[in-house]
């Protein structure tokens, strides 16, 4: 990922892509201490636009605030640094990585004295489960690995730190030869998936784990929240046992980068038919409707770059 043309905004400016380095003794490097978005930018009919960018970057404004980081930047400024990245790499769709962390001023636990840091990356990039997942639908695993507790580390700031429970369980799945993983909270209730929140269908009802499992309030989720309500779809958040998954009509997984994926298979049991589901389909469709500005409800949550 380090050797290629572009430019990378950090600390204020756009430098090389090449030469966009930290120093080894950067404190989240050994601490895991930081902050992270994943935001999508779509070619829209309009021309390119990022998708909800300010949910986005409030987000990571209250991960940054729920993990005692005060980002220097304004709000302003870090919406502006996406838009810019955008378009000093030409990006027509991509996706884009803001990044908060601590420097190499200190080391020891303590943060205090480490400076606060800010980056914004942009790439092109695929279906993140891959096009074929997208129209057939994954196969899961769940993890043996449990999702954070909400007072283990903060389950509603997208942090670094949270993410090496993700590792671990994406890549515990994907060696048995899974797609990906699905999480259960501590309690032994389904969580989300290594970078995904989960959907399950029954009897033409949505269903989504409430966000007391440990799950990441998914920008995703919301927009299936907004999706279902115009589509006269009843949803509810509330505890989900992994027995209720295998015996789903429909399950699919949601997020900025996996987009609405459907899942076919949990622990090699089919979900429904075993592929996508009819209402997965459609709310899939609508989905791509509103991030490809074909909804003109929904204009405000596309800025144009
Ligand atoms: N849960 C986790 C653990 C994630 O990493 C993500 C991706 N950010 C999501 C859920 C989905 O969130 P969003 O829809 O905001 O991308």
């Amino acid at each position: 990922m380090d050797d290629r043309d572009g430019k990378i905004w950090m600390d204020g400016e756009l430098v090389e892509w090449r030469d966009a380095k930290i120093h080894v003794l950067t404190h989240t490097l050994h601490y895991g201490c930081g902050a992270f978005e994943g935001v999508r930018a779509y070619k829209t009919a309009q021309g390119t636009a990022i998708f909800r960018l300010q949910e986005h970057t409030k987000r990571l404004f209250n991960s940054a605030k729920i993990l005692r980081m005060t980002i220097p930047y304004t709000f302003d400024q870090v919406m502006q640094a996406q838009i810019d990245v955008v378009k000093a790499n030409n990006l027509e769709s991509g996706y884009l990585r803001p990044l908060v962390w601590l420097g190499s001023e200190k080391m020891g636990v303590s943060p205090k004295g480490a400076k606060v840091h800010l980056m914004v990356a942009g790439w092109p990039w695929g279906a993140y489960l891959g096009e074929e997942g997208l129209k057939r639908g994954i196969r899961v695993k769940t993890s043996s690995y449990t999702r954070h507790h909400v007072n283990i580390t903060m389950t509603q700031a997208k942090a670094v730190s949270n993410y090496s429970n993700s590792i671990l369980a994406n890549l515990e799945a994907t060696e048995d030869g899974y797609d990906e993983a699905l999480l259960l909270d501590s309690t032994g209730f389904v969580s989300e998936g290594a970078g995904e929140n989960l959907f399950i269908i029954k009897d033409g009802v949505l269903y989504t784990p409430d966000l007391s499992a440990g799950a990441l309030n998914g920008i995703t989720r919301n927009t299936i929240f907004a999706i279902c309500k115009d589509l006269g779809l009843e949803l509810k958040e509330k505890r989900i046992t992994r027995d209720e998954v295998y015996i789903s009509d429909e399950a699919f997984f949601t997020g900025t980068a996996a987009e609405v994926t459907p899942i076919r298979e949990l622990d090699r049991i089919e979900i429904g038919q075993g592929s996508r589901g009819p209402i997965t389909e459609k709310i899939q469709a609508a989905f791509f409707d509103i991030v490809n500005g074909r909804n003109p409800k929904y204009a405000e949550w596309l800025t144009k770059v």
